[in-house]
């Protein structure tokens, strides 16, 4: 039903023969069922004139045939009306009008200036819609007209307003543009609105008058132009997104008549060619659709078949009128316009129902839905929803999946209840969280693969060697360290001991402080839980941390340079010399910032004299005084200003010199000190370690311990600038500790780094118990000594 297969109609009218024409001779032969014939003959004499045409006979065939005394209300009812109704139900319909000069186009298309009966096919067409449109109230329908006249392959918009005032030369010119699906737009073509007929009706006698002004006896522009009136409905039924358009053009095209060309010797020829190029173009495009299997139609040869596209061979039920005027010298030009009329009969053309469905009414519709869906839903939950979840319920739904997730039961379930804002974000949430642990597996398969890789035996040997070392030495850091717990202990012990003597009758007291002792025995005991806890965490992570960072002094070795730093004399020396040092880096610092503003002050003065004197050079030139040859108040006190600040300047400048000075000698005995404590813990250490070597069955050890000095001293090394860099994180520019200590780094014999293999990792004990107290032991150390940095900074 969409879609309306049709050759184009043909039809052919006789005009009445003037006054003192002759007619020639023809009969029509008009049959009611089927299509009616024309006659023409060709009368002897003329016939004769014809190189290749000796027939006198011609004979056509048209839809129906309208003879000279045919009234224009039935040329409307049978032709322009049955077009008409395929427009409203929103098919594109052409009618157009061909035919010499003369010959009743005109006429016919928009009908005689005297008689309201003689109203043409335009008028009459606009008045049947108009009466259509209101009689269907079940549709919202709008209509607009264009007129558009083509001449000389140039647009010209009838419509256009300006039209009176100007030339048709100085009008814009209706140009065509094709858009990527090749559908025809014309440029400078007024679309106007005409909401009924009257409006209609004005609208094409503007267009007809506009014509007549353009028209001049040397343009004859009736004759050689081309108009189509084009009415363009849109209809929609109320509330649907559906929207019809359709096209009914009405073209009144320019005069047919050829000149037959006289050959050599007077003879005429059979050829004769187009007065209207545009003519000759449309020819062309009707004889290509005729031909089977023609792919190229040439449409865009002229602005005319380009305008028509559709209408010829495409998307349109198309109708022709042919005009003719039957007096005897109009019977060559009556010929060819018959024969144009039997070849246009031939095209095929299918017209579509043009439907389009309006985006933005679909976006109202969908909107309309959504919010009666969600209003339904809200009577059914009785709760309000927006599209997006709450912070709130999102922390909800976190929790939700966190303890379904953890909860080991396999009858467990995960309800969000029926949401599926919900349910999606759950299921977004689940697949992030197996996304990361695919992450983390592969990452642990490719070090697993990486390591397995290494496992050729000489590899395998050395790795092994090394981790043999590392045991070692931890194994020796882990036996210093609980040395040194051990005499904590006992210096606890003597107070303790002290304190019993002294004050014999506090029992209650002695009985904590023993029960503290006895916990302390076991260093994992003297912590909190809460330490505790962070120390469990840390049995898995440590190794791996040490990895990541790599190269850095085992954990061990920092720990005791820590406690051997707090017992050692000089180690309040360094911090009583690190404060000072702050203190007067914090001067300097003001200080500086003091004299940067006296400078820019004395620059301010400088720019107010340099100101000073420009206004009184341009005031000396202007008018001339005595006044301004004399010395200037104004200068001499911004003068004395700048002598007072260059004093400040100077007196600022020698106390930060004095500052600079103190700074380094600080800064170098501060050097001094922790190059001396290094060499002390380093002796310190080693000492410890031959020490452990020698009475070593007592300690916890791995049971591969052998002699380690010389690496264990190597391993030492990088100790220094790791244990200082810790504790003091100030930014390297402004801090004059932090500046020592890159002179610490760089001046002292350590310089260099041990690889990072030698103290990678913390290898344990084996015994878990024994590693469980180490571990804690440790990082219940750092956590006392972050607080401390912090609590001096
Ligand atoms: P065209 O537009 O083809 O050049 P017109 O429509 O201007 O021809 O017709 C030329 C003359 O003939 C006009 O004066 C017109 O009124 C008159 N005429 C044409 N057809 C008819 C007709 N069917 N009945 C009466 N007069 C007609
Ligand atoms: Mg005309």
């Amino acid at each position: 039903a969409a879609m309306v297969k049709e050759t184009i109609r043909v039809y052919a009218r006789v005009k009445p023969l003037g006054r003192r024409q002759q007619a020639g001779i023809y009969s029509v032969d008009d049959d009611e069922k089927t299509l009616s014939s024309l006659e023409l003959i060709v009368p002897r004499d003329l016939a004769d004139g014809f190189v290749n045409n000796k027939r006198e006979s011609y004979k056509f065939k048209f839809q129906k045939i309208f003879d000279q005394e045919a009234k224009q209300d039935v040329v409307f009812d049978s032709v322009a009306k049955p077009v008409a109704e395929c427009v409203l139900a929103g098919y594109n319909g052409t009618i157009f009008a061909y035919g010499q000069t003369g010959s009743g186009k005109t006429f016919t298309i928009t009908g005689g200036a005297e008689r309201y009966s003689d109203r043409g096919i335009i008028p009459r067409t606009l008045s049947y819609i108009f009466d259509q449109l209101q009689k269907d109230s079940s549709k919202v329908y709008t209509t607009h007209v264009s007129y558009l006249e083509i001449y000389n392959e140039c647009g010209y918009d009838l419509l256009d307003p300006r039209h009176e005032a100007s030339r048709l030369e100085d009008l814009p010119k209706v140009t065509i543009m094709e858009d990527p699906d090749q559908n025809i737009h014309l440029k400078n073509l007024s679309l106007q609105q005409a909401t009924n007929e009257e409006e209609a009706l004005n609208l094409l006698f503007l267009g007809d008058t506009n014509r007549v002004i353009a028209e001049t006896p040397m343009n004859q522009a009736s004759t050689r132009s081309h108009c189509i009136f084009t009415i363009h409905i849109s209809s929609k039924e109320p509330g649907s997104a559906t929207i019809r358009r359709s096209k009914l053009h009405l073209v009144d095209l320019a005069g047919s008549e050829r000149v037959a060309k006289t050959g050599v010797g007077g003879h005429l020829l059979t050829e004769a060619k187009y007065i209207n190029l545009s003519l000759h173009y449309l020819e062309q495009v009707i004889i290509a659709l005729a031909e089977k299997n023609r792919s190229h139609i040439p449409y865009r040869n002229s602005m005319m078949t380009s305008v028509l596209r559709d209408s010829l061979g495409g998307n349109c039920m198309t109708t022709m009128i042919a005009t003719l005027s039957i007096d005897k010298r109009s019977i060559d030009e009556s010929i060819s316009t018959c024969r144009f009329a039997q070849r246009v009969a031939l095209i095929k053309n299918e017209a579509v129902l043009n439907e389009e469905i309006d985006p933005r009414l679909v976006i109202v519709q969908l909107k309309k839905e959504i919010q009666e869906l969600k209003d339904e839903l809200a009577l059914v939950t009785g709760k309000q929803r927006t599209s997006e979840l709450s912070q709130e319920e999102l922390l909800q739904l976190d929790e939700l999946i966190e303890t379904f997730l953890e909860d080991n039961d396999p009858d467990s379930t995960l309800d969000v209840g029926a949401d599926m804002r919900k349910i999606k974000y759950c299921f977004i949430h689940v697949k992030q969280l197996m996304n990361r642990s695919k992450i983390s597996d592969t990452k642990l398969l490719s070090q697993r693969i990486s390591e397995e890789k290494g496992t050729n035996k000489e590899a395998g040997e050395e790795e092994l060697k090394k981790l043999k070392e590392l045991l070692q030495q931890r194994d020796s850091e882990i036996n210093i360290l609980v040395n040194m717990l051990k005499k904590e202990k006992k210096k606890a012990q003597d107070a303790l001991f002290q304190l019993n003597a002294t004050s014999a009758g506090s029992t209650v007291l002695e009985k904590s402080l023993s029960i503290n002792l006895e916990e302390s025995q076991s260093p994992s005991s003297c912590f909190s839980l809460k330490e505790a806890k962070d120390f469990s965490s840390s049995v898995h992570r440590l190794p791996l941390l040490s990895r990541q960072t790599g190269g850095k002094m085992s954990l061990g070795c920092q720990e005791a340079f820590e406690v051997f730093k707090q017992d050692h004399g000089d180690s309040i020396t360094i911090e009583d010399n690190k404060e000072l040092l702050k203190q007067r880096f914090a001067e300097a610092k003001c200080l500086g910032e003091k004299l940067n503003e006296v400078r820019n002050k004395i620059n301010h003065l400088k720019g107010e004299i340099t100101q000073r004197h420009i206004q009184r050079a341009a005031l000396a030139v202007s008018s001339p005084s005595e006044e301004l040859n004399m010395l200037d108040p104004v200068e001499e006190k911004l003068r004395t200003q700048i002598e007072e600040e260059k004093n400040r300047y100077k007196a600022m400048f020698n106390h930060l010199k004095g500052l600079k000075v103190e700074i380094e000698h600080l800064q170098l005995l501060m050097e001094k000190v922790k190059t001396k404590l290094q060499k002390d813990f380093e002796v310190w250490w080693s000492e410890e370690a031959i020490n452990l070597q020698q009475k070593k069955p007592e300690m916890v050890s791995s049971p591969n311990t052998v002699t380690v000095y010389p690496q264990f001293i190597k391993s030492l090394q990088p100790l220094s600038t790791n244990s200082f860099s810790e504790t003091t994180r100030v930014s390297p520019n402004e801090d004059p500790v932090e500046k020592n200590n890159s002179i610490i780094s760089s001046n002292t014999a350590l310089k260099t780094r041990t690889p990072p293999s030698s103290s990678t990792s913390i290898p344990l004990t084996g015994d878990s118990q024994a590693d469980a107290d180490i571990l804690a032991f440790i990082k219940a150390r750092q956590n006392i000594l972050q607080k401390k940095g912090k609590s001096c900074q």
